[in-house]
């Protein structure tokens, strides 16, 4: 492709609203544009890289024996009703009617698809397991569209579905994803790491999510330093403090004045954090958005809550609960702001964190304006509804597997694997009979990858982005060989760069020819912009049949001849270009 002809163009200026380097670099180099919040255009060499991913994907899914296929994006809201999620999915969905006002969605993930056309053509157990996959567009109206790519309200999604007789089946099946997902990212050249992760809406019992390590990520991970442990923080388990053996002390309320957090009123008292109990007060909502209940929970006054564990423990949808406005609570609950504790609640639910029991004498609020109540203990003073750990796992903590302390990395959530179970063939009836005749609900597990908020992860890797722009991998690269012609018109230079631009293509290279006639300076800031790994600069030297080559990754130029150069670029391209070099 020559440059000139191309439709193509780079920024000089950081946009306004692009925060962190993958963002910043992919609108600068042209390859995405923004159309509105979370709404983005792949540009030609953007769209390049897209497919890129997307064939790697590909050809790891066919290597598992799963079969594309390609859904509608709008599903009827039957279907959703049936799983039970038209209205469990909440705000995210964005929800249309057709003009004779019936209910459909832009499909945010497509399980309840993939499942009616399973159960429609499924009957026996011979035609088990299978598994099928998409790539295509979800939709998901994001409370923060944010980072470009990483967050967008319409991204390119793949997802498969995997259905099988059994468990067992479905464990291989979900072990073949997660193989296949390991080979996806690293032909992809993140640096990444698997772990266990919540289930959220999707559901199902485990889970798995990819994780691209690096420092913008908007997930965070708990990983132990001595063990294999490695979770979401969200999905981390806690190890509780260790219980005490000490006598109950008889209750005691005390005037603390203006105390109305954790660390003024340990201060006041003169304690430390860890002998308080702090309270959150939660409302929740029907499926209608009206008012359903208070939730008042209480953990150990230095720890923090865990909301995707509360929300478990619950066994409500993420979007149906909010803080509550303890201002307001006095009458219907009995909470008084900065002094609420487990004793004098009334017509609330009260969750405690599954340590509070073992722990002795301590400081709560006393449910009265200014005053606290000492030696506070659990059955004695006060019941849970639901005992659940609701801790955070924090670094330095003890990890829940080996005990070694624990540390914290942030990441992107490249994709995630589900089992599913029958979390969703029970309900809409996807059964199959087996060798007599007898009706089973299918095993199913499902599988996301985000293509396009993998093409943006790669960029933050540290080591494919440097002050000047991007460096892609081989793999991923909109082209191989970028040829910055110094001066088009030439006739050498012209000839030089026509020789090397039909050698290299005949080869299976893929070269990006910059003929446009400007200065050398503005063609090679474009070239290290726009990351293509290799290259080769003509000007001079090419009446002599010279040229300059040069790594991208790396600052060394090198003077060859031309078939040398050709020689050099071809090897390297035949080494990387499908990432497998990675394996190594
Ligand atoms: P997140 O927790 O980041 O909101 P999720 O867990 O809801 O994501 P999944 O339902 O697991 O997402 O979707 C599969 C994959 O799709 C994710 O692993 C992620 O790579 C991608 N993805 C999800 N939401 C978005 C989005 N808003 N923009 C871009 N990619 C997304
Ligand atoms: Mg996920």
């Amino acid at each position: 492709m020559k440059l000139s002809q191309s439709f193509f163009k780079t920024l000089r200026e950081v946009p306004n609203e692009a925060e962190i380097p993958s963002h910043i670099l992919l609108l600068r180099a042209g390859m995405i544009r923004k159309t509105a919040a979370g709404l983005y255009s792949y540009m030609p060499m953007g769209f390049r890289t897209i497919k890129k991913i997307e064939n790697i994907v590909r050809e790891e899914m066919d290597a598992k024996g799963s079969q594309e296929i390609r859904t509608s994006v709008l599903q009827p809201s039957e279907l959703w009703e049936e799983s039970g999620r038209w209205n469990a999915y909440g705000p995210e969905m964005w929800r249309i009617k057709d003009r004779n006002g019936r209910d459909f969605c832009l499909g945010p993930t497509a399980e309840e698809i993939f499942t009616e056309m399973i159960r429609n053509d499924i009957t026996s157990y011979r035609q088990l397991p299978i598994s099928l996959y998409q790539i295509s567009n979800k939709f998901r109206d994001e409370a923060r569209p944010r980072f470009g790519m990483m967050r967008s309200r319409d991204f390119i999604m793949k997802d498969n579905y995997s259905f099988d007789k059994d468990e067992e089946g479905l464990d291989k099946s979900y072990m073949d994803m997660y193989d296949a997902y390991t080979n996806v990212f690293t032909r992809c050249g993140l640096t990444f790491r698997p772990v266990e992760a919540d289930t959220g809406a999707i559901g199902g019992s485990n889970s798995h999510e990819f994780t691209a390590l690096c420092e913008y990520g908007e997930s965070e991970i708990a990983y132990c330093t001595s063990c294999d442990m490695a979770a979401t923080v969200e999905k981390a388990d806690c190890v509780d403090a260790k219980a005490e053996e000490v006598e109950m002390l008889p209750l005691e309320k005390v005037h603390t004045p203006g105390t109305k957090t954790i660390e003024e009123v340990s201060s006041f008292l003169g304690i430390t954090e860890d002998r308080t109990i702090k309270a959150l007060l939660f409302v929740t909502y029907d499926d209608e958005g009206k008012e359903k209940e208070y939730v008042a929970c209480f953990i150990r006054g230095d720890r923090e809550l865990n909301m995707t564990k509360l929300v478990n423990a619950l066994d409500i949808p993420e979007h149906s609960i909010e803080f509550a406005d303890e201002e307001k609570l006095n009458e219907k609950i009995g909470a008084v702001a900065g002094f609420t504790g487990p004793m004098g609640l009334h017509d609330c639910k009260i969750v405690v964190d599954s340590e509070l029991p073992g722990l002795k004498n301590l400081c709560a609020g006393a449910c009265e304006e200014d005053h606290h109540v000492l030696n506070v203990n659990y059955e004695r003073d006060y019941k849970a509804d639901i005992l659940v750990d609701l801790k955070t796992l924090k670094e330095g903590d003890p990890c829940p597997v080996c005990g070694a302390p624990i540390k914290h990395a942030r990441g992107v959530e490249v994709g995630q694997v589900f089992k599913l179970g029958t979390k969703y063939s029970v309900p809409m009836g996807a059964t199959y009979k087996d060798e007599n005749q007898k009706d089973h609900p299918i095993v199913m597990g499902c599988y996301g990858i985000g293509i396009s908020r993998t093409f943006q992860a790669i960029i933050d890797m540290p080591e494919n982005h440097d002050e000047n722009g991007i460096i892609w991998p081989f793999s991923v690269a909109p082209y191989h060989v970028i040829l910055v012609e110094m001066k088009p018109g030439d006739e050498e230079q012209d000839k030089v760069s026509e020789e090397l631009y039909n050698e290299l293509t005949k080869k299976g290279v893929e070269v990006l020819w910059d003929d446009r006639k400007e200065r050398p300076g503005v063609k090679f800031k474009d070239a290290d912009l726009i990351g293509i790994p290799i290259q080769i600069t003509i000007g001079r030297g090419a009446a002599d049949g010279v040229v300059e080559y040069k790594l991208r990754r790396e600052s060394e130029k090198v003077e060859y001849k031309v078939e040398d150069a050709i020689a050099k670029a071809v090897e390297i391209v035949n080494l990387e270009k499908d990432g497998r070099h990675f394996f190594k």
